[in-house]
């Protein structure tokens, strides 16, 4: 019983790609630190791909939850949908999102990838045909693995019993 990594770890450690949900445009992913905001519907990224772009009008807001900050809209390069802000003047509550990307968690569709290694630039280059059915592949590799990893987990659980037992 002196596996490196538990199955469990390893599948916290997985990153996400994010995605525009309107045209599958990869913006960012996990890799980076991320900080997620509930309240306000906000992924908050240190840094998205070159297809997410900043307007340059600043916008004060008037909603309750960022009320008194002000912002640059990020949009999708590709379908200039509305994807999320960049606070350029936050209240205390919100400093840690000033100057980082935040986007609309209800913007983005995003899934996990297999594999460390591959990065949103690989995924950018490749043409869609292919994209797609990369993602169906590891859509279903995912869900193996998730399979495997609960088996996993309730053996090893029995094995520690054993162990205690004997
Ligand atoms: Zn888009």
């Amino acid at each position: 019983m002196n596996s490196s990594t538990s199955p469990d770890e390893k599948n916290n450690d997985l990153p996400m790609v994010f995605q525009c949900e309107n045209c599958r445009t990869v913006v960012g992913d996990t890799i980076c630190p991320v900080i997620a905001n509930n309240s306000l519907r906000l992924i908050t990224l240190d840094k998205v791909t070159n297809k997410v772009r900043i307007r340059e009008k600043l916008i004060s807001s008037s909603s309750s939850a960022d009320l008194g900050s002000s912002y640059n809209p990020l949009i999708c390069e590709t379908c200039n949908s509305d994807l999320g802000r960049i606070y350029r003047t936050t209240t205390f509550q919100l400093d840690d999102l000033r100057n980082k990307y935040s986007l609309y968690i209800d913007r983005l569709s995003f899934y996990r990838l297999d594999s460390g290694e591959m990065t949103s630039e690989h995924l950018n280059n490749g043409n869609i045909q292919s994209y797609k059915q990369l993602e169906q592949e590891i859509l279903k590799l995912q869900a193996v693995s998730v399979s495997f990893n609960s088996r996993i987990i309730q053996l090893e659980e029995r094995l520690k019993e054993e162990l205690n037992l004997s």
